[in-house]
This record gives structure tokens, C-alpha cells and sequence, in this order.
């Protein structure tokens, strides 16, 4: 099974009350195609400019992600700059230096246009709808977005949100996309713009799927260190869609391989927050994993 990303491919600066650290890999494509953990085929879309480190794509390639689809063009590539609070939740973005990702026209090599599965990360919608119309009817597309996109471009938003079937937010974002204050009617209110899943993730809460006929509310695992919580929503994303593609499900599924998706998801996330960057997941293995898996099925059972 291939998996599709087109997202951003980025240079973070994350200070934290502990520390800062300057231009690490992020980009919300880094993070979910190494959240896969090369369980799949994970085809990557982006761009970066001239000062991205050779060095950073052989990570990516090295996790198993097919890097050809991201191009290197003159400039500099996209720079985020953060900073927590001392909950190690909140957080201010100080900078968002678009550099080549501004001019960002993602274009998808023929060869990938039948790819299975499609995650449509945080980027522009009108970028978003430009890749779904490309491919040539993926079995399931989920899509992302953030704050920016629902205040400035909401009709650009709305376009893509009728085409997509997993729709990924924070609760804030549901909120702020629907206008609604109860989540249960936020996600109806979504489920009526176009998407039949919707899953809100609440951070240090856990994550709720709205399904076709159930709805599931995983918890978050409980951490005893918290360093670097950036890039975890896509993280989870990155192991939702390792579970579905494993799983083989498409939009027609009933939700059991979507609830699977829901704790494979949020294992994997668990696994960001604990290093800067991509640290956290570049240190998982079969048997880390399971064992979480195995801490997350005892906190929901009686
Ligand atoms: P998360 O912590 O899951 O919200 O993801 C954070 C990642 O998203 C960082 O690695 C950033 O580089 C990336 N990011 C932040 N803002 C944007 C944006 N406007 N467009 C695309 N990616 C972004």
C-alpha cells in the first residue's frame, strides 16, 4: 500500500523553558512520513531551498520515505518559530518564514498519481484541492488544517472539505471552523461539510473519532517527560494512516480499522513529545511500541 503526503518540509526554532533549539527538521510531511515508521510506502510531496541539509532528506529517505517528490529550488526553506509555555501546551508562534513555500506549486510525479492513500497536511486548501484533483481517486484522503486557513481563506477551505473523507482538527479548530461550542455538534456540523470521519485531538487529552456509526475517545498516554510536543498531531496522523493502509480500509469500511487507527495513532504520537524534532520517534522500536500499546488498552479498560 502507498501513502501520498504533500506538506511541509521545514526548519523549526523551538524554545521551551529548558531550551531552545535552533533550525531542527520539522514540517508537518517530516513528521508524519517517519511516524509511519516504513510500514508503508510513503511518497512525499514538498519543497525545501538551497540551505536544506542533504543530510535531513537521507533521514527521511532512511525511515523509508520516497523523497524524489521533493524538489529543491534557490532560497530558503520554510522556518517556524515557537515557544512554550511553562504547561508545555500553550504555545506562541513567533515566526512563519514561508521562504520557497510561498511559491509552493506541489506537482505529483505520474507514477504517484494512483497512490492509495492520501494525507493532505497543513498547507493552503487551494494547494490541497490542486494534489486531490492529480490523483486518480485515492481509496480514502484525509486532510489537516490549522487556524490560518479557517479565518483567511474559509471558502477555499470549504471547497476541500466536500471532497475529502477524515477530516483531522484540534478541538479549537472544530470549534472555530463550525462556530459551535459542543464538540458532538461541531462534528456533526463537519460531517455535514463533506468528510464522514472527523477526529478531534485534544493534546494532553486524547483524541475522539466521530465514525459512520460509533464514536471512540482514546486518552492520551500519560508522559513523564514532556520536551518537545511539536510536530505530534502530525505524528498521530502519520500512524493513523500506517494503521488504515495496513488494514487495507477505504472511505466504505465500517469503523473498526478506523478505532484500530485511533490507538495506533496516538502510540505513535506519544513517542513525539519526549525529544526535540523528530528525536522521539527516531527512537521507536517493535517492542517500545507494543508495550504502549498494551498501557494505552489498560487505561481504557475497566
Ligand atoms: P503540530 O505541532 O502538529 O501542529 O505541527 C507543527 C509543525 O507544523 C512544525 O514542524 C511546523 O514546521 C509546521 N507548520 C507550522 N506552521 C505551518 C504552516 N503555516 N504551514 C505548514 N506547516 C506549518
Amino acid at each position: 500500500m502507498s501513502i501520498l503526503v504533500v506538506g511541509s518540509v521545514a526548519y523549526d526554532t523551538v524554545a521551551t523553558t529548558r531550551e531552545t533549539r535552533e533550525r531542527q527538521l520539522g514540517g508537518s510531511a517530516s513528521f508524519f512520513s517517519i511516524a509511519t515508521l516504513g510500514a508503508a510506502e510513503v511518497r512525499c510531496v514538498g519543497v525545501v531551498g538551497d540551505d536544506f541539509k542533504q543530510e535531513d532528506l537521507d533521514l527521511l529517505a532512511s525511515r523509508g520515505a520516497d523523497v524524489s517528490g521533493i524538489k529543491r529550488v534557490a532560497g530558503k526553506s520554510f522556518h517556524w518559530s515557537g515557544r512554550y509555555h511553562d504547561d508545555m501546551i500553550e504555545r506562541d508562534t513567533l515566526a512563519t518564514e514561508l521562504g520557497v513555500f510561498a511559491d509552493f506549486q506541489p506537482e505529483i510525479p505520474e507514477s504517484w498519481r494512483g497512490s492509495e492513500y492520501l494525507f493532505l497536511a497543513n498547507i493552503h486548501p487551494s494547494l490541497q484541492a490542486h494534489v486531490l484533483e492529480a490523483m486518480s481517486g485515492p481509496r480514502l484522503t484525509a486532510l489537516d488544517t490549522m487556524n490560518l486557513w479557517i479565518e483567511t481563506t474559509p471558502n477555499e477551505l470549504r471547497t476541500i472539505l466536500g471532497k475529502v473523507d477524515v477530516l483531522l482538527v484540534n478541538d479549537g479548530e472544530a470549534r472555530q471552523l463550525t462556530g459551535k461550542r459542543s464538540l458532538a455538534h461541531a462534528a456533526e456540523a463537519i460531517r455535514a461539510m463533506g468528510p464522514t470521519r472527523v477526529i478531534v485531538k485534544k493534546g494532553e487529552h486524547g483524541a475522539l473519532l466521530f465514525g459512520t456509526e460509533s464514536v471512540l475517545a482514546v486518552p492520551a498516554i500519560i508522559l513523564d517527560d514532556v520536551v518537545d510536543p511539536t510536530g505530534a498531531g502530525d505524528s498521530f496522523a502519520g500512524g493513523f494512516m500506517r494503521s488504515l493502509a495496513l488494514s487495507g480500509a477505504d472511505r466504505s469500511s465500517d469503523d473498526t480499522p478506523y478505532r484500530q487507527a485511533m490507538l495506533d495513532g496516538t502510540v505513535t504520537a506519544s513517542f513525539c513529545p519526549e525529544g526535540f524534532s523528530v528525536e522521539g520517534l527516531l527512537g521507536i522500536d517493535d517492542a517500545g511500541y507494543q508495550k504502549r500499546m498494551n498501557t494505552l488498552r489498560g487505561m481504557m479498560v475497566p
